[in-house]
Protein backbone atom coordinates (compact mmCIF):
# COMPACT_ATOMS: atom_id res chain seq x y z
CA UNK A 1 0.00 0.00 0.00
CA UNK A 2 1.87 3.60 -0.98
CA UNK A 3 2.03 5.89 1.72
CA UNK A 4 1.22 9.48 1.51
CA UNK A 5 4.04 10.77 3.00
CA UNK A 6 5.30 14.60 3.11
CA UNK A 7 8.81 12.57 2.11
CA UNK A 8 6.45 11.46 -1.00
CA UNK A 9 9.04 12.15 -4.05
CA UNK A 10 8.07 13.22 -8.18
CA UNK A 11 9.35 9.56 -8.42
CA UNK A 12 6.28 8.38 -7.40
CA UNK A 13 4.56 7.62 -4.15
CA UNK A 14 7.09 5.47 -1.69
CA UNK A 15 5.74 2.13 -0.64
CA UNK A 16 6.51 2.62 3.30
CA UNK A 17 7.44 4.75 5.66
CA UNK A 18 11.71 3.70 4.81
CA UNK A 19 10.87 3.81 1.07
CA UNK A 20 9.93 7.99 1.55
CA UNK A 21 13.25 8.81 3.26
CA UNK A 22 15.23 6.98 0.71
CA UNK A 23 13.55 8.57 -1.92
CA UNK A 24 13.60 11.35 -0.27
CA UNK A 25 17.46 11.38 -0.22
CA UNK A 26 17.25 10.80 -3.94
CA UNK A 27 15.61 13.58 -4.55
CA UNK A 28 17.62 15.60 -2.43
CA UNK A 29 21.13 14.45 -3.26
CA UNK A 30 20.47 14.94 -7.38
CA UNK A 31 18.77 17.94 -6.65
CA UNK A 32 21.58 19.51 -4.91
CA UNK A 33 24.20 17.63 -7.11
CA UNK A 34 27.10 20.47 -7.87
CA UNK A 35 26.65 21.35 -3.95
CA UNK A 36 27.11 17.56 -2.51
CA UNK A 37 30.32 17.48 -5.25
CA UNK A 38 31.68 20.28 -3.63
CA UNK A 39 31.20 18.55 -0.21
CA UNK A 40 32.59 15.46 -1.21
CA UNK A 41 35.47 17.08 -2.63
CA UNK A 42 36.35 19.16 0.39
CA UNK A 43 35.88 16.31 3.32
CA UNK A 44 38.17 14.00 0.70
CA UNK A 45 40.47 16.75 0.32
CA UNK A 46 40.74 17.68 3.83
CA UNK A 47 40.57 14.44 6.17
CA UNK A 48 43.47 13.53 3.60
CA UNK A 49 45.29 16.76 3.20
CA UNK A 50 48.39 15.22 4.65
CA UNK A 51 49.07 12.16 3.44
CA UNK A 52 52.04 11.48 1.20
CA UNK A 53 50.21 12.12 -2.04
CA UNK A 54 48.75 14.74 -1.31
CA UNK A 55 51.54 16.48 -0.01
CA UNK A 56 53.53 15.52 -2.94
CA UNK A 57 51.25 17.29 -5.43
CA UNK A 58 51.85 20.40 -3.28
CA UNK A 59 47.79 21.12 -2.41
CA UNK A 60 48.90 22.68 0.78
CA UNK A 61 45.30 22.40 2.17
CA UNK A 62 43.54 23.60 -0.74
CA UNK A 63 40.21 21.70 -1.23
CA UNK A 64 38.80 23.85 -3.98
CA UNK A 65 38.09 21.98 -7.38
CA UNK A 66 40.68 24.78 -9.25
CA UNK A 67 43.32 24.17 -7.23
CA UNK A 68 42.73 20.46 -7.25
CA UNK A 69 42.61 19.98 -10.88
CA UNK A 70 45.75 22.10 -11.63
CA UNK A 71 47.84 20.48 -9.15
CA UNK A 72 46.68 16.78 -9.39
CA UNK A 73 46.90 14.63 -12.37
CA UNK A 74 44.75 12.37 -13.97
CA UNK A 75 46.13 8.78 -13.45
CA UNK A 76 45.70 5.13 -13.94
CA UNK A 77 45.95 1.92 -12.20
CA UNK A 78 49.54 1.56 -13.61
CA UNK A 79 50.88 5.64 -12.04
CA UNK A 80 49.81 4.43 -9.02
CA UNK A 81 51.75 0.91 -8.65
CA UNK A 82 54.01 2.32 -6.51
CA UNK A 83 52.11 3.20 -3.96
CA UNK A 84 49.48 0.10 -4.31
CA UNK A 85 53.00 -2.01 -3.79
CA UNK A 86 54.31 -0.10 -0.72
CA UNK A 87 50.56 -1.01 0.88
CA UNK A 88 50.71 -3.73 -0.32
CA UNK A 89 53.64 -5.13 1.46
CA UNK A 90 53.34 -3.58 4.59
CA UNK A 91 53.78 0.23 4.58
CA UNK A 92 50.88 1.29 6.85
CA UNK A 93 51.83 5.65 6.83
CA UNK A 94 49.38 8.15 5.21
CA UNK A 95 50.12 7.02 1.97
CA UNK A 96 46.91 7.32 0.07
CA UNK A 97 44.10 7.93 2.35
CA UNK A 98 44.09 9.65 6.47
CA UNK A 99 42.03 6.20 7.32
CA UNK A 100 43.70 2.90 7.66
CA UNK A 101 43.32 1.20 3.96
CA UNK A 102 41.35 -2.02 5.78
CA UNK A 103 41.75 -4.56 2.56
CA UNK A 104 42.16 -4.19 -1.13
CA UNK A 105 39.75 -5.12 -3.59
CA UNK A 106 40.68 -7.54 -6.41
CA UNK A 107 38.88 -5.94 -9.63
CA UNK A 108 38.26 -7.95 -12.65
CA UNK A 109 40.38 -5.27 -14.70
CA UNK A 110 43.98 -6.72 -14.53
CA UNK A 111 46.68 -5.61 -14.96
CA UNK A 112 50.12 -7.46 -16.19
CA UNK A 113 47.73 -10.48 -16.28
CA UNK A 114 46.66 -10.27 -12.38
CA UNK A 115 43.81 -8.53 -10.76
CA UNK A 116 44.09 -4.33 -9.62
CA UNK A 117 44.32 -4.36 -6.14
CA UNK A 118 41.99 -1.17 -5.54
CA UNK A 119 42.72 0.33 -1.55
CA UNK A 120 39.60 0.70 0.46
CA UNK A 121 38.81 1.81 4.03
CA UNK A 122 36.12 0.79 6.54
CA UNK A 123 33.59 3.75 6.07
CA UNK A 124 33.21 2.69 2.37
CA UNK A 125 31.24 -0.55 3.82
CA UNK A 126 28.51 2.24 4.88
CA UNK A 127 28.40 3.96 1.59
CA UNK A 128 27.80 0.52 -0.14
CA UNK A 129 25.12 -0.11 1.70
CA UNK A 130 23.72 3.50 1.35
CA UNK A 131 23.62 2.54 -2.24
CA UNK A 132 21.92 -0.96 -1.78
CA UNK A 133 19.01 0.42 0.86
CA UNK A 134 17.72 2.45 -2.44
CA UNK A 135 17.42 -0.16 -4.96
CA UNK A 136 14.30 -1.39 -3.13
CA UNK A 137 12.58 1.72 -2.73
CA UNK A 138 13.02 2.47 -6.59
CA UNK A 139 11.91 -0.44 -7.31
CA UNK A 140 8.54 -1.02 -5.29
CA UNK A 141 7.52 1.93 -7.04
CA UNK A 142 7.36 0.01 -10.26
CA UNK A 143 6.63 -3.51 -8.85
CA UNK A 144 4.30 -3.52 -6.49
CA UNK A 145 3.54 -6.69 -3.81
CA UNK A 146 7.32 -7.31 -3.40
CA UNK A 147 7.35 -7.73 0.43
CA UNK A 148 4.93 -10.61 0.23
CA UNK A 149 7.35 -12.73 -1.46
CA UNK A 150 11.41 -13.71 -2.03
CA UNK A 151 14.05 -12.74 -4.02
CA UNK A 152 15.63 -15.96 -5.60
CA UNK A 153 19.28 -14.82 -6.05
CA UNK A 154 22.46 -16.85 -6.67
CA UNK A 155 25.15 -14.94 -4.56
CA UNK A 156 28.77 -16.18 -4.27
CA UNK A 157 32.04 -15.41 -2.52
CA UNK A 158 34.98 -16.05 -3.87
CA UNK A 159 38.46 -17.00 -2.67
CA UNK A 160 40.50 -14.49 -0.78
CA UNK A 161 44.87 -13.85 -0.25
CA UNK A 162 46.58 -11.69 1.81
CA UNK A 163 49.46 -9.32 0.50
CA UNK A 164 53.00 -9.92 1.60
CA UNK A 165 52.18 -6.90 4.65
CA UNK A 166 49.08 -9.25 5.70
CA UNK A 167 46.29 -7.05 4.09
CA UNK A 168 43.06 -9.08 2.77
CA UNK A 169 42.53 -9.02 -1.14
CA UNK A 170 39.31 -10.45 -2.23
CA UNK A 171 36.49 -8.96 -4.48
CA UNK A 172 34.65 -6.49 -3.36
CA UNK A 173 30.94 -8.28 -3.59
CA UNK A 174 33.35 -10.99 -1.24
CA UNK A 175 34.14 -8.17 1.27
CA UNK A 176 30.55 -7.01 1.59
CA UNK A 177 29.09 -10.63 1.93
CA UNK A 178 31.27 -10.96 4.43
CA UNK A 179 30.85 -7.75 6.19
CA UNK A 180 28.37 -7.40 8.99
CA UNK A 181 26.29 -4.74 6.93
CA UNK A 182 25.42 -7.98 5.11
CA UNK A 183 25.58 -10.75 7.35
CA UNK A 184 23.91 -9.22 10.36
CA UNK A 185 21.70 -6.84 8.04
CA UNK A 186 18.11 -6.10 9.61
CA UNK A 187 14.90 -7.97 8.54
CA UNK A 188 13.25 -5.87 5.73
CA UNK A 189 10.29 -7.59 4.40
CA UNK A 190 10.95 -6.16 1.28
CA UNK A 191 14.32 -7.99 0.55
CA UNK A 192 14.04 -10.89 2.09
CA UNK A 193 16.41 -13.64 0.07
CA UNK A 194 15.94 -17.29 -0.60
CA UNK A 195 18.99 -18.21 0.23
CA UNK A 196 20.50 -18.31 3.55
CA UNK A 197 23.96 -16.43 4.59
CA UNK A 198 25.23 -20.30 5.33
CA UNK A 199 24.86 -21.21 1.40
CA UNK A 200 25.94 -17.32 0.32
CA UNK A 201 29.17 -17.57 2.29
CA UNK A 202 29.91 -21.09 1.55
CA UNK A 203 32.95 -20.82 -0.18
CA UNK A 204 33.20 -24.00 -2.26
CA UNK A 205 31.13 -23.08 -5.41
CA UNK A 206 29.24 -26.52 -6.10
CA UNK A 207 28.27 -26.76 -2.62
CA UNK A 208 26.73 -22.84 -2.67
CA UNK A 209 25.04 -23.30 -5.94
CA UNK A 210 23.52 -26.59 -4.92
CA UNK A 211 22.54 -25.42 -1.90
CA UNK A 212 21.04 -21.83 -3.27
CA UNK A 213 19.17 -23.84 -5.91
CA UNK A 214 17.82 -25.95 -3.34
CA UNK A 215 16.42 -23.77 -1.42
CA UNK A 216 15.08 -21.41 -4.39
CA UNK A 217 13.01 -24.38 -5.60
CA UNK A 218 12.04 -25.72 -1.77
CA UNK A 219 10.59 -22.20 -1.96
CA UNK A 220 9.40 -21.85 -5.42
CA UNK A 221 6.01 -20.44 -4.70
CA UNK A 222 7.11 -17.44 -2.91
CA UNK A 223 9.77 -16.16 -5.16
CA UNK A 224 9.17 -12.95 -6.78
CA UNK A 225 12.48 -12.14 -8.37
CA UNK A 226 15.55 -14.12 -9.60
CA UNK A 227 18.38 -12.47 -9.66
CA UNK A 228 22.20 -12.50 -9.75
CA UNK A 229 24.93 -9.71 -10.39
CA UNK A 230 25.09 -10.51 -13.80
CA UNK A 231 23.32 -12.04 -16.62
CA UNK A 232 26.34 -14.67 -17.13
CA UNK A 233 25.80 -16.12 -13.31
CA UNK A 234 22.14 -16.33 -13.85
CA UNK A 235 22.80 -18.52 -16.86
CA UNK A 236 25.70 -20.34 -14.96
CA UNK A 237 22.46 -21.31 -12.19
CA UNK A 238 20.32 -22.55 -15.36
CA UNK A 239 23.16 -24.70 -16.38
CA UNK A 240 23.23 -25.88 -12.91
CA UNK A 241 19.65 -26.87 -13.03
CA UNK A 242 20.31 -28.79 -16.20
CA UNK A 243 23.34 -30.98 -14.31
CA UNK A 244 21.67 -31.58 -11.37
CA UNK A 245 18.11 -31.28 -11.23
CA UNK A 246 17.57 -35.28 -10.75
CA UNK A 247 19.90 -34.83 -7.36
CA UNK A 248 17.95 -32.50 -6.49
CA UNK A 249 14.84 -33.67 -6.91
CA UNK A 250 15.98 -36.58 -4.76
CA UNK A 251 16.69 -34.65 -1.79
CA UNK A 252 13.59 -32.48 -2.32
CA UNK A 253 11.13 -36.06 -2.69
CA UNK A 254 13.23 -38.18 0.26
CA UNK A 255 13.59 -34.79 2.61
CA UNK A 256 17.49 -35.65 2.52
CA UNK A 257 20.33 -33.46 1.11
CA UNK A 258 22.87 -34.80 -0.95
CA UNK A 259 25.87 -36.20 1.10
CA UNK A 260 28.29 -34.44 -1.34
CA UNK A 261 27.55 -31.10 0.74
CA UNK A 262 29.80 -31.71 3.65
CA UNK A 263 29.80 -27.77 4.78
CA UNK A 264 29.00 -28.33 8.40
CA UNK A 265 26.90 -25.00 8.91
CA UNK A 266 25.43 -25.43 5.42
CA UNK A 267 24.19 -29.23 6.66
CA UNK A 268 22.99 -28.05 9.37
CA UNK A 269 20.90 -25.16 7.61
CA UNK A 270 19.45 -27.63 5.03
CA UNK A 271 18.69 -30.32 7.90
CA UNK A 272 16.41 -28.11 9.47
CA UNK A 273 14.22 -26.83 6.50
CA UNK A 274 14.31 -30.11 4.37
CA UNK A 275 11.17 -32.33 4.48
CA UNK A 276 10.27 -35.07 2.74
CA UNK A 277 7.76 -33.54 -0.12
CA UNK A 278 7.05 -35.56 -3.25
CA UNK A 279 4.71 -33.37 -4.79
CA UNK A 280 7.14 -30.45 -5.17
CA UNK A 281 9.55 -32.99 -6.54
CA UNK A 282 7.64 -34.00 -8.80
CA UNK A 283 6.37 -31.17 -9.88
CA UNK A 284 10.17 -29.69 -10.43
CA UNK A 285 10.88 -33.33 -12.45
CA UNK A 286 8.19 -32.65 -14.78
CA UNK A 287 9.31 -29.18 -16.14
CA UNK A 288 13.44 -30.53 -16.07
CA UNK A 289 12.84 -33.90 -17.45
CA UNK A 290 11.44 -32.08 -20.94
CA UNK A 291 13.61 -31.65 -23.78
CA UNK A 292 12.60 -28.13 -24.25
CA UNK A 293 14.16 -25.43 -21.41
CA UNK A 294 12.48 -22.71 -22.90
CA UNK A 295 10.43 -20.28 -20.45
CA UNK A 296 12.11 -22.39 -17.73
CA UNK A 297 12.37 -19.90 -14.61
CA UNK A 298 8.71 -18.86 -15.45
CA UNK A 299 8.03 -22.55 -15.24
CA UNK A 300 8.98 -23.52 -12.10
CA UNK A 301 9.55 -20.05 -10.33
CA UNK A 302 5.67 -19.41 -11.52
CA UNK A 303 5.34 -16.12 -9.11
CA UNK A 304 8.21 -14.57 -10.84
CA UNK A 305 7.56 -11.01 -11.95
CA UNK A 306 11.46 -9.87 -12.98
CA UNK A 307 14.43 -11.25 -13.35
CA UNK A 308 17.02 -8.74 -11.32
CA UNK A 309 20.63 -9.26 -13.18
CA UNK A 310 23.17 -6.78 -15.64
CA UNK A 311 22.74 -6.91 -18.53
CA UNK A 312 24.63 -3.46 -19.61
CA UNK A 313 27.83 -3.38 -21.47
CA UNK A 314 29.74 -6.63 -22.09
CA UNK A 315 26.65 -8.52 -20.18
CA UNK A 316 24.11 -7.32 -23.19
CA UNK A 317 25.32 -10.65 -25.15
CA UNK A 318 23.37 -12.74 -22.50
CA UNK A 319 19.84 -11.18 -23.30
CA UNK A 320 18.86 -13.81 -25.89
CA UNK A 321 19.15 -16.34 -23.39
CA UNK A 322 18.03 -14.99 -20.93
CA UNK A 323 14.43 -14.06 -23.03
CA UNK A 324 14.88 -17.39 -23.90
CA UNK A 325 14.77 -19.89 -20.64
CA UNK A 326 12.65 -16.75 -18.67
CA UNK A 327 10.17 -16.90 -21.29
CA UNK A 328 10.16 -13.14 -21.48
CA UNK A 329 10.17 -12.01 -18.18
CA UNK A 330 11.51 -8.41 -17.72
CA UNK A 331 14.94 -7.53 -17.05
CA UNK A 332 16.04 -5.11 -14.05
CA UNK A 333 19.46 -3.28 -14.31
CA UNK A 334 19.60 -1.90 -10.55
CA UNK A 335 23.00 -0.44 -10.28
CA UNK A 336 26.63 0.57 -11.38
CA UNK A 337 29.30 -0.42 -9.62
CA UNK A 338 32.75 -1.21 -9.39
CA UNK A 339 35.94 -2.28 -6.68
CA UNK A 340 36.84 1.18 -6.75
CA UNK A 341 33.81 2.69 -5.87
CA UNK A 342 29.71 2.07 -5.78
CA UNK A 343 28.42 4.82 -8.70
CA UNK A 344 24.59 4.80 -9.09
CA UNK A 345 21.80 3.69 -10.02
CA UNK A 346 18.76 2.74 -12.05
CA UNK A 347 15.83 4.94 -11.37
CA UNK A 348 13.34 3.36 -14.14
CA UNK A 349 14.74 0.16 -13.20
CA UNK A 350 11.46 -2.21 -15.79
CA UNK A 351 12.72 -0.55 -18.36
CA UNK A 352 14.04 -2.04 -21.46
CA UNK A 353 17.93 -3.15 -21.42
CA UNK A 354 18.45 -0.91 -24.18
CA UNK A 355 17.29 2.00 -22.35
CA UNK A 356 19.22 1.65 -19.06
CA UNK A 357 20.43 4.77 -18.15
CA UNK A 358 22.33 5.04 -14.31
CA UNK A 359 21.99 7.96 -12.47
CA UNK A 360 25.50 8.79 -10.47
CA UNK A 361 24.81 9.08 -6.88
CA UNK A 362 26.99 13.08 -6.40
CA UNK A 363 27.24 11.40 -2.93
CA UNK A 364 29.17 8.38 -3.67
CA UNK A 365 32.63 10.27 -4.75
CA UNK A 366 33.95 13.07 -6.60
CA UNK A 367 33.27 12.77 -10.67
CA UNK A 368 35.09 14.02 -13.38
CA UNK A 369 34.41 13.30 -16.94
CA UNK A 370 36.91 13.05 -20.16
CA UNK A 371 35.53 13.85 -23.14
CA UNK A 372 36.04 10.28 -25.26
CA UNK A 373 36.29 11.43 -28.66
CA UNK A 374 37.53 8.75 -30.59
CA UNK A 375 39.37 10.22 -33.89
CA UNK A 376 39.07 7.91 -36.28
CA UNK A 377 41.84 8.66 -38.16
CA UNK A 378 44.19 7.87 -34.77
CA UNK A 379 46.16 10.75 -35.17
CA UNK A 380 47.06 12.69 -31.49
CA UNK A 381 44.98 15.61 -30.52
CA UNK A 382 46.30 19.15 -30.30
CA UNK A 383 45.57 19.82 -26.74
CA UNK A 384 44.21 17.64 -24.21
CA UNK A 385 40.38 17.18 -24.24
CA UNK A 386 38.61 19.47 -20.71
CA UNK A 387 37.71 17.65 -18.12
CA UNK A 388 34.13 18.60 -16.72
CA UNK A 389 32.19 18.37 -14.13
CA UNK A 390 29.78 15.89 -12.98
CA UNK A 391 26.67 18.59 -13.57
CA UNK A 392 28.06 20.39 -16.78
CA UNK A 393 28.26 17.06 -19.07
CA UNK A 394 25.99 17.53 -22.12
CA UNK A 395 23.62 15.51 -23.44
CA UNK A 396 24.10 12.96 -25.97
CA UNK A 397 28.29 13.27 -25.14
CA UNK A 398 30.73 10.03 -24.13
CA UNK A 399 32.58 10.70 -21.71
CA UNK A 400 35.29 8.60 -19.76
CA UNK A 401 34.70 7.90 -16.01
CA UNK A 402 37.03 9.36 -13.70
CA UNK A 403 36.71 9.25 -9.95
CA UNK A 404 38.30 10.81 -6.48
CA UNK A 405 37.34 8.49 -3.61
CA UNK A 406 37.26 8.33 -0.31
CA UNK A 407 39.44 5.98 0.02
CA UNK A 408 42.40 7.29 -1.82
CA UNK A 409 41.81 7.14 -5.53
CA UNK A 410 42.56 10.59 -7.12
CA UNK A 411 41.72 11.84 -10.68
CA UNK A 412 41.43 7.84 -11.41
CA UNK A 413 40.59 6.64 -14.90
CA UNK A 414 38.45 4.23 -14.22
CA UNK A 415 37.88 2.77 -17.74
CA UNK A 416 34.19 2.60 -18.58
CA UNK A 417 32.79 4.76 -21.31
CA UNK A 418 29.30 6.46 -20.39
CA UNK A 419 27.00 8.00 -22.55
CA UNK A 420 24.99 11.33 -20.93
CA UNK A 421 21.20 10.44 -21.74
CA UNK A 422 19.72 12.63 -19.59
CA UNK A 423 19.16 14.15 -15.86
CA UNK A 424 17.38 13.61 -13.14
CA UNK A 425 17.15 16.76 -11.41
CA UNK A 426 20.68 18.11 -11.74
CA UNK A 427 22.17 14.85 -11.49
CA UNK A 428 23.19 13.00 -14.92
CA UNK A 429 21.57 9.85 -16.60
CA UNK A 430 24.35 7.39 -18.27
CA UNK A 431 23.76 4.67 -20.62
CA UNK A 432 26.52 2.58 -19.54
CA UNK A 433 28.96 2.38 -23.17
CA UNK A 434 31.69 -0.18 -22.98
CA UNK A 435 34.68 -0.39 -20.90
CA UNK A 436 37.41 0.78 -22.56
CA UNK A 437 39.81 -1.92 -24.47
CA UNK A 438 38.05 -4.75 -24.03
CA UNK A 439 38.01 -7.38 -26.75
CA UNK A 440 36.34 -10.64 -25.44
CA UNK A 441 34.52 -11.02 -22.09
CA UNK A 442 31.93 -14.00 -20.85
CA UNK A 443 31.62 -13.72 -17.34
CA UNK A 444 33.90 -10.57 -15.36
CA UNK A 445 36.70 -11.53 -17.58
CA UNK A 446 37.99 -8.64 -19.48
CA UNK A 447 40.58 -9.46 -21.96
CA UNK A 448 42.02 -6.73 -24.48
CA UNK A 449 43.74 -7.14 -27.14
CA UNK A 450 47.58 -7.13 -25.85
CA UNK A 451 46.62 -10.47 -23.99
CA UNK A 452 45.54 -11.98 -26.97
CA UNK A 453 48.16 -10.94 -29.33
CA UNK A 454 50.26 -12.27 -26.45
CA UNK A 455 48.46 -15.20 -26.32
CA UNK A 456 48.49 -16.09 -29.77
CA UNK A 457 52.15 -15.21 -30.11
CA UNK A 458 52.63 -17.81 -27.05
CA UNK A 459 50.67 -20.50 -28.82
CA UNK A 460 51.92 -20.70 -32.12
CA UNK A 461 55.70 -21.07 -30.84
CA UNK A 462 53.82 -24.45 -30.67
CA UNK A 463 53.75 -24.93 -34.27
CA UNK A 464 57.27 -23.71 -34.92
CA UNK A 465 58.54 -27.51 -35.41
CA UNK A 466 55.98 -28.09 -37.93
CA UNK A 467 57.10 -24.61 -40.23
CA UNK A 468 53.49 -23.48 -39.62
CA UNK A 469 52.56 -19.76 -38.49
CA UNK A 470 49.76 -17.84 -38.11
CA UNK A 471 48.81 -15.73 -40.00
CA UNK A 472 46.24 -14.12 -39.30
CA UNK A 473 43.61 -14.16 -36.45
CA UNK A 474 40.60 -12.58 -34.53
CA UNK A 475 38.38 -13.77 -32.10
CA UNK A 476 34.59 -14.06 -31.13
CA UNK A 477 32.87 -14.26 -27.39
CA UNK A 478 30.23 -17.71 -28.17
CA UNK A 479 27.84 -17.83 -25.72
CA UNK A 480 25.39 -19.54 -27.35
CA UNK A 481 26.63 -22.36 -24.99
CA UNK A 482 26.67 -22.42 -21.22
CA UNK A 483 29.21 -21.70 -20.18
CA UNK A 484 30.29 -19.80 -22.85
CA UNK A 485 33.93 -19.49 -24.54
CA UNK A 486 36.32 -17.92 -26.57
CA UNK A 487 36.76 -18.91 -30.04
CA UNK A 488 39.78 -18.06 -32.36
CA UNK A 489 40.17 -18.02 -35.82
CA UNK A 490 43.38 -18.68 -37.40
CA UNK A 491 44.61 -18.62 -40.76
CA UNK A 492 47.90 -21.00 -40.86
CA UNK A 493 50.59 -21.30 -43.56
CA UNK A 494 52.34 -24.12 -43.32
CA UNK A 495 55.43 -24.88 -45.29
CA UNK A 496 55.67 -28.57 -45.17
CA UNK A 497 52.35 -30.10 -45.92
CA UNK A 498 53.73 -33.42 -45.43
CA UNK A 499 54.28 -32.13 -41.73
CA UNK A 500 50.91 -30.06 -41.09
CA UNK A 501 50.10 -29.98 -37.01
CA UNK A 502 47.70 -32.26 -35.66
CA UNK A 503 44.65 -32.60 -33.69
CA UNK A 504 47.04 -32.64 -30.62
CA UNK A 505 49.00 -30.14 -30.99
CA UNK A 506 46.56 -27.51 -32.22
CA UNK A 507 44.89 -28.53 -28.71
CA UNK A 508 47.92 -27.50 -27.26
CA UNK A 509 47.60 -24.58 -28.65
CA UNK A 510 44.50 -23.83 -27.46
CA UNK A 511 45.91 -24.55 -23.60
CA UNK A 512 48.88 -22.59 -23.96
CA UNK A 513 46.61 -19.71 -24.88
CA UNK A 514 44.31 -20.26 -21.83
CA UNK A 515 47.88 -20.12 -19.93
CA UNK A 516 48.63 -16.95 -21.21
CA UNK A 517 45.56 -15.30 -20.68
CA UNK A 518 45.17 -13.28 -17.06
CA UNK A 519 44.42 -14.64 -13.90
CA UNK A 520 40.41 -13.54 -13.91
CA UNK A 521 39.93 -15.26 -17.16
CA UNK A 522 41.57 -18.48 -15.66
CA UNK A 523 40.02 -18.49 -12.64
CA UNK A 524 36.51 -18.05 -14.75
CA UNK A 525 37.61 -21.58 -16.01
CA UNK A 526 39.63 -23.40 -12.77
CA UNK A 527 37.47 -22.50 -9.66
CA UNK A 528 34.28 -20.60 -11.37
CA UNK A 529 33.37 -23.18 -14.31
CA UNK A 530 32.01 -19.45 -15.42
CA UNK A 531 34.04 -20.04 -19.23
CA UNK A 532 34.75 -23.13 -21.15
CA UNK A 533 37.66 -24.56 -22.74
CA UNK A 534 38.91 -22.42 -25.62
CA UNK A 535 38.67 -23.38 -29.07
CA UNK A 536 40.63 -22.74 -32.07
CA UNK A 537 38.86 -23.05 -35.21
CA UNK A 538 41.55 -22.88 -37.97
CA UNK A 539 40.27 -21.53 -41.25
CA UNK A 540 41.02 -22.11 -45.28
CA UNK A 541 43.84 -20.01 -46.54
CA UNK A 542 42.58 -17.04 -48.11
CA UNK A 543 39.88 -16.54 -45.81
CA UNK A 544 41.04 -12.81 -43.99
CA UNK A 545 41.61 -11.99 -47.74
CA UNK A 546 37.88 -12.44 -48.23
CA UNK A 547 36.96 -11.13 -44.72
CA UNK A 548 38.81 -7.67 -45.77
CA UNK A 549 37.19 -7.78 -49.55
CA UNK A 550 33.69 -7.55 -47.91
CA UNK A 551 34.32 -5.42 -45.14
CA UNK A 552 35.73 -3.20 -48.85
CA UNK A 553 32.72 -3.85 -49.97
CA UNK A 554 30.65 -2.51 -46.95
CA UNK A 555 32.47 0.78 -47.28
CA UNK A 556 35.87 0.48 -45.42
CA UNK A 557 38.91 2.02 -46.99
CA UNK A 558 41.89 -0.15 -48.35
CA UNK A 559 44.13 2.13 -46.70
CA UNK A 560 42.54 2.25 -43.67
CA UNK A 561 41.63 -1.60 -43.22
CA UNK A 562 42.95 -3.64 -40.36
CA UNK A 563 41.75 -7.15 -39.34
CA UNK A 564 39.29 -6.98 -37.07
CA UNK A 565 40.64 -8.36 -33.75
CA UNK A 566 37.24 -9.63 -32.54
CA UNK A 567 34.27 -10.24 -34.92
CA UNK A 568 30.62 -10.32 -33.80
CA UNK A 569 28.71 -9.36 -36.76
CA UNK A 570 26.85 -12.44 -38.31
CA UNK A 571 27.78 -11.94 -41.57
CA UNK A 572 31.07 -12.08 -40.86
CA UNK A 573 31.05 -14.89 -38.54
CA UNK A 574 28.96 -16.95 -41.32
CA UNK A 575 31.99 -16.56 -43.41
CA UNK A 576 34.71 -17.45 -41.35
CA UNK A 577 32.81 -20.08 -40.15
CA UNK A 578 31.94 -21.69 -43.63
CA UNK A 579 35.39 -21.44 -43.96
CA UNK A 580 36.86 -23.71 -41.11
CA UNK A 581 38.47 -26.72 -42.19
CA UNK A 582 39.10 -28.15 -38.00
CA UNK A 583 38.25 -27.04 -34.91
CA UNK A 584 40.10 -27.66 -31.30
CA UNK A 585 39.52 -27.52 -28.01
CA UNK A 586 41.90 -26.94 -25.12
CA UNK A 587 41.94 -30.27 -23.57
CA UNK A 588 42.75 -29.11 -19.66
CA UNK A 589 42.11 -26.65 -17.55
CA UNK A 590 44.87 -23.98 -17.64
CA UNK A 591 46.58 -23.21 -14.08
CA UNK A 592 45.50 -20.98 -11.40
CA UNK A 593 45.33 -20.53 -7.42
CA UNK A 594 43.90 -17.81 -5.07
CA UNK A 595 47.55 -16.47 -4.95
CA UNK A 596 49.22 -13.93 -7.26
CA UNK A 597 52.22 -14.80 -9.75
CA UNK A 598 53.36 -11.47 -8.52
P1 LIG B 1 35.05 -4.73 -10.87
O1 LIG B 1 36.13 -3.74 -10.73
O2 LIG B 1 35.52 -6.11 -11.09
O3 LIG B 1 34.14 -4.63 -9.72
O4 LIG B 1 34.22 -4.37 -12.17
C1 LIG B 1 33.63 -3.12 -12.28
C2 LIG B 1 33.30 -2.87 -13.72
O5 LIG B 1 32.20 -3.71 -14.13
C3 LIG B 1 32.82 -1.48 -13.99
O6 LIG B 1 33.88 -0.55 -14.05
C4 LIG B 1 32.12 -1.69 -15.31
O7 LIG B 1 33.04 -1.78 -16.36
C5 LIG B 1 31.45 -3.04 -15.10
N1 LIG B 1 30.07 -2.82 -14.58
C6 LIG B 1 29.68 -2.69 -13.32
N2 LIG B 1 28.36 -2.45 -13.24
C7 LIG B 1 27.91 -2.43 -14.52
C8 LIG B 1 26.65 -2.21 -15.12
N3 LIG B 1 25.55 -2.01 -14.39
N4 LIG B 1 26.57 -2.25 -16.47
C9 LIG B 1 27.66 -2.49 -17.22
N5 LIG B 1 28.88 -2.70 -16.72
C10 LIG B 1 29.01 -2.66 -15.38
Amino acid sequence: MAVDSPLSSQLGPPACERDAKALHFIEETTSHADSVQDRVLTEILTRNSQTEYLTRFKLNGATDRETFKSKLPIITYEDLQPEIHRIANGDRSAILSAHPISEFLTSSGTSAGERKLMPTIKEELDRRRLLYSLLMPVMNLYVPGLERGKGLYFLFVKSETRTPGGLLARPVLTSYYKSDHFKTRPYDPYNVYTSPNEAILCPDSFQSMYAQMLCGLLQRQQVLRVGAVFASGLLRAIRFLQLNWPQLTQDIEIGALNPKLTDPSLREYMDKILKPNPELAECVRHECSKDNWEGIIARIWQNTKYLDVIVTGAMAQYIPTLDYYSGGLPLACTMYASSECYFGLNLNPMCKPSQVSYTIMPNMAYFEFLPHEPDSFGFPRDSPPKVVDLVDVEVGKEYELVITTYAGLYRYRVGDILRVTGFHNSAPQFHFVRRKNVLLSIDSDKTDEAELQKAVENASRLLREFNTSVVEYTSYADTRTIPGHYVIYWELLGKDSANSPTDEVLKQCCLAMEESLNSVYRQGRVADNSIGPLEIRVVKNGTFEELMDYAISRGASINQYKVPRCVNFTPIMELLDSRVVSSHFSPASPLWTPERRR
